[in-house]
């Protein structure tokens, strides 16, 4: 439907901004929703409407829209001290003590913490210092990374270059070079028949191995991997998969960064993704519900070996040439640190293993309806799969945008979800009750057979 006013909100975005992630010609003609407001788990519309944020906006707004405490970090520390860098031996004070917070809460001994703005400048960070440490180790060669089909990394050159989605590098160039592609490790998709959800893994960590051997171990440094993808479409691990990718990694002395920038802070019911999955990383990515979006922040971790071997390197160069000129911004570093306070505070960890079974049951109900192929995920994150044949598993046509207008459906019934082609993603505010679980998950009801009724 086009804006219907001259001089809308709609009509003035339509002739003013590019839109990221979206069909620019469609967008021409549909115009945005333009939302003006939050509170708790909602946003409202321009007209008022109400829509549950079932995304948590782009899986990032974890204590959701209300959150009083973040306001009055961000405007102290904007009085106190509303920009200071971190470049040439200066620091804010606020910038030191996230670090120290971040490095307390890691999955696994972490050396030092980088500050960045985005998940995208986290990830693209985390590739320039595999090659720099290379170089520090002697080993020009070894600069090749694996990122995996399906994969979500970002949008910059390096990190869109890392991204297994078709859409972030059909004619934009990429990817660059000295990227290789591994299999997406989704069972429903690609388990051959007959197969074990642990021979899959197998499968893909022997399919790994050939990659590695096939392009020679010591031209391969690291390998990126989300521990749950997420905008790829909500792909949980076969059960041994990260043990077996892991033992493969380690004998050919390769890295794993694991971009935690989804599954960070408490998204997949433990603090960080990767011990949801038993990770070891070497460097791990990430953002979004650092602060709970309530500032642009990312941060990149790395090991001690890691760090030693920068140090070394900037010796020999004379400086370490990397940084954003808001990266470890006080401001942004002041709403996280509050933001890290209130998940010890209220336990998000715990509040997030409670609530999850009625997310994660009340969406695996939905198995029995007849678009349903695939229900998937663990702790506040999920999708459901829509298919042509539930038997053969067979898709519907792309063209047919089946998942998109699902989407829309849900929309106009209250709720906002992401379509990821004809799956459905839900990743809500951790702070999500039963009630409004229940008010998801009834507007997501009505959606599919909405869907149903237009697919006849
Ligand atoms: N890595 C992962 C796993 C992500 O999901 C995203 C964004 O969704 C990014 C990196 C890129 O983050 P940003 O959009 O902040 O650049």
């Amino acid at each position: 439907m086009p804006p219907s006013l001259p001089n809308s909100t709609a009509q003035r975005d339509i002739e003013t901004l590019i839109h990221p992630y979206t069909n620019l010609k469609v967008h021409q003609d549909t115009g945005p929703l333009v939302i003006s407001r939050g509170e708790g788990v909602r946003v409202f519309g321009e007209d008022g409407t109400p829509y549950i944020e079932a995304m948590a906006g782009l899986w990032c707004t974890s204590l959701g829209w209300s959150e009083k405490r973040l306001v009055t970090a961000a405007t102290e520390a904007m009085s106190r001290l509303p920009f200071y860098h971190s470049f040439t031996h200066k620091v804010p004070d606020v910038t030191v003590d996230l670090a120290e917070r971040l490095l307390a809460l890691a999955p696994v001994k972490m050396g030092k913490v980088f500050f960045a703005n985005s998940g995208s400048e986290a990830v693209d960070t985390a590739l320039k210092l595999v090659w720099y440490i290379n170089n520090a180790r002697g080993k020009p060669l070894k600069k090749k990374v694996i990122a995996r089909e399906k994969a979500y990394h970002g949008v910059t050159i390096a990190s869109a270059s890392l991204t297994g989605l078709p859409a972030c590098q059909n004619d934009f160039d990429l990817p660059i070079p000295g990227v290789l592609r591994t299999g997406c490790p989704h069972y429903y998709r690609f388990g051959q028949e007959g197969e074990s959800e642990q021979e899959f893994a197998t499968r893909r960590a022997d399919e790994l191995e050939q990659l590695i051997l096939s392009e020679g171990p010591d031209t391969i440094a690291a390998m990126f991997a989300e521990p749950v993808m997420g905008a790829g479409g909500v792909i949980v691990p076969p059960a041994t998969y990260f043990e077996k990718i892991q033992a493969v990694l380690k004998k050919y002395d390769i890295l794993l960064i694991a971009d935690e920038v989804i599954c960070g802070f408490g998204r997949t019911g433990n603090m960080w993704g990767s011990q949801t999955y038993d990770l070891k990383p070497d460097m791990m990515t990430m953002a979004k519900a650092l602060s709970s979006a309530y500032m642009p922040i990312s941060a990149l971790m790395v090991s001690d070996e890691i760090f030693a071997d920068m140090v070394k390197q900037s010796e020999k160069l004379g400086v370490f040439g990397h940084g954003y000129t808001y990266g470890g911004h006080p401001v942004a570093c002041a709403v996280a640190l509050e933001t890290l306070k209130i998940y010890e505070e209220r336990d998000i960890v715990s509040t997030v293993q409670d609530i999850s079974p009625a997310f994660q049951t009340g969406l695996a109900a939905f198995k029995s309806h007849p678009l349903v192929g695939e229900v998937r995920g663990v702790g506040l994150v999920a999708a459901v799969e829509l298919v042509k044949n539930k038997t053969t598993r067979e898709s519907f046509d792309p063209k047919l945008g089946v998942g998109m207008k699902c989407a829309k459906f849900l929309q106009n019934n209250g709720v906002i979800g992401r379509a990821m082609g004809d799956s459905l993603a839900f990743s809500p505010p951790l702070i999500i009750s039963r009630d409004e679980i229940a008010e998801m998950l009834a507007g997501f009801a009505k959606a599919l057979d909405q869907t149903l009724e237009w697919l006849q």
